[in-house]
């Protein structure tokens, strides 16, 4: 069953959005060498509960933590630790929380210090990915629209789209109708109506897009171990340009179509 929300419903969503937008870049300037992944998390718990919001993550079918941080070959759900990060890595940061009931989800990658041209470019590709898809989720199109651009921006790269793991709707709950993979056919699929707000959520390996679950039950890693990369923003779909709510006036361009 999809809702879709209506303008006040959207407001309280950008209203989720833009806190958490605010979380996250926070938690980007903390990422340099020697920093541990719980001190993240700590700040990210602390920043999210200061402003009156709940993180999501926490205690979501008992994961531990309010962030999930995932390196390098780890694709999603990695639980936040003690190991000091360290220059040349990959950080995966995933958050969501709850404002006045709504929800908000978002991930990015950043390097950790400086990192290698190919893990640059396995970011920005995933960037891009992420934005291709959004340009082309717009009413009248159809789901299978998102994942056709992420997938063909990925594999015109090389690399290879996770394809176990996927976008959703998202609102009252962080996790509602329709799954959003990233991969897919253009035109087909159902069809994307005003209101609807799903989160989009590229995860792209350099190399295999086989993945596997470690014995935490939860961190996702690659197969082959190859590097990935996460990005993820909330979106209200419109009948034009999507509403990026994570990301608070941001205004598409036609350099981002
Ligand atoms: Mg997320
Ligand atoms: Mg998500």
């Amino acid at each position: 069953m999809i809702y879709t929300k209506n303008p006040a419903q959207i407001q309280l969503m950008r209203d989720a959005g833009k806190l958490l937008h605010e979380v996250l870049e926070r938690l980007k300037e903390m990422i340099v060498p020697g920093v541990t992944t719980l001190d993240i998390d700590a700040e990210a718990e602390k920043l999210i509960r200061k402003n009156g919001a709940i993180p999501s993550f926490k205690g979501y079918n008992g994961f531990p933590s309010t962030i999930c941080a995932s390196v390098d070959d780890q694709v999603v759900h990695g639980f936040p630790n003690k190991k000091p990060l360290k220059e040349g890595q990959l950080l995966s940061v995933d958050c969501g929380l709850i404002l006045n009931g709504w929800q908000s989800d978002s991930a990015f990658s950043a390097p950790v210090g400086k990192a290698s041209e190919e893990v640059m470019k396995l970011i920005r590709v995933t960037e891009e990915c992420f934005w291709l898809a959004a340009s082309a989720a717009r009413e009248g199109n159809r789901l299978g629209d998102i994942g056709w651009a992420v997938q063909k921006h990925a594999e015109e790269n090389g690399y290879g789209v996770i394809r176990d793991l996927c976008g959703h709707g998202i609102g009252v709950e962080m996790h509602e109708d329709p799954s959003v993979p990233n991969y897919g056919k253009p035109g087909r699929g159902i069809r994307l109506r005003e209101g609807m707000t799903i989160a989009i959520e590229p995860m792209i390996a350099m190399g295999h897009w086989g993945v596997y679950i470690e014995d935490d039950e939860w961190t996702v890693v690659t197969n082959d171990h190859s590097v990935c990369s996460h990005y993820e923003h909330t979106i209200a779909v419109t009948k034009g340009d999507p509403e990026i709510l994570t990301l608070p006036g941001f205004q598409f361009t036609e350099a981002k179509r």
